[in-house]
């Protein structure tokens, strides 16, 4: 094992997480978490202000975020770690990738309109703390709010998702892109929550030979959107691969995450811990 309580996955009011990345760091601190990345979507606004209360708190902290990607027709996340948080290039990448949201979330609204549900992108842009990140997050609080739905995961069965109201098809970054914005940062691409794609056997070996080919280093395997039987299967894959490892939480809000910040098994010790790669990244 490795006995790391690294926790490299988090979101916050920067993008669809409900805490603040000072309030992230005390509660990161407070749960035993001992290397720490806010990764928010396609942003890093929340990057100083994390850095800043790690080291308040005597926090080694990684920089992070977690990006968008488009393939094989399902969206994928990349998640960037210890990369140069004043790299034009990851700048630039992640502009262009907010840049669709807007619009995705106005036609989003249109649908749940015809639905009657009303006035649903008003609804959703009072819970972005970023209004350049509004996200299908958002909604899901809102169509909470209304009455609509009793908890989030009931919102992400009966809307938002293929086939359902609400679900506005979106073009991504390219897998290439991302890992190339990452790279070109000095940071680590790791590949987000594989066992949450639903891809076939064919499509996941494309993803992560793409992925490899790119430049991409890493895989989570310990995270809070994984079972146990999936902590084993991503094992193999970084090893037939030749991966590095990852453990992060996917922590958003004490009210909707079921896992905590550092709340997670160990990564397993036939593995590389993707932080090995990282120390002289480390803040
Ligand atoms: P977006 O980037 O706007 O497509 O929103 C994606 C976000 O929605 C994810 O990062 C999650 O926070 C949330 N989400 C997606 N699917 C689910 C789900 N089944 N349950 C809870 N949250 C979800
Ligand atoms: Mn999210
Ligand atoms: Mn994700
Ligand atoms: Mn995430």
């Amino acid at each position: 094992m490795s006995t790391l309580n690294a926790d490299l996955h988090c979101h916050s009011v920067i993008s669809d997480g409900t805490l603040t990345p000072e309030v992230l760091a005390e509660r990161a601190k407070r749960q035993g978490v001992e290397l720490w990345a806010l990764t928010d979507h396609d942003e890093i606004g929340g990057q100083a202000r994390a850095m800043v209360a790690a080291r308040q708190q005597q926090l080694p902290y990684l920089t992070g975020t977690e990006i968008s990607v488009s393939f094989a027709g399902k969206t994928v996340h990349i998640v960037g770690l210890g990369f140069d948080v004043d790299s034009e290039v990851l700048r630039g990448g992640l502009a262009q990738t907010r840049s669709g949201r807007d619009q995705r979330a106005q036609e989003m609204a249109d649908q749940l309109a015809r639905v009657g549900i009303r006035d649903a992108y008003e609804g959703a842009l009072k819970y972005a703390g970023n209004p350049d990140l509004i996200s299908r997050t958002h909604f899901a609080r809102f169509l909470v709010e209304a009455g609509v739905c009793h908890d989030t995961p009931e919102v992400f069965r009966r809307y938002l998702i293929e086939g359902k109201p609400g679900f506005v098809p979106h073009r991504w970054a390219s897998l290439k892109d991302a890992v190339r914005w990452i790279v070109e940062s000095q940071g680590v691409a790791v590949i987000a929550h594989p066992g949450r794609y639903g891809f076939t056997d064919n499509e996941e070996f494309a993803l992560f030979s793409v992925f490899k080919a790119h430049g991409g280093q890493a895989v989570e395997v310990v995270t809070g959107s994984h079972s146990p039987a999936e902590y084993v299967t991503y094992a193999s894959l970084a090893i037939e691969f030749g991966l590095a490892a990852s453990r992060g939480s996917d922590f958003h809000s004490p009210q909707e995450s079921h896992t905590d910040l550092g709340a997670l098994p160990w990564l397993p010790g036939h593995l590389t811990p993707v932080w090995d790669l990282l120390a002289h990244r480390v803040h």
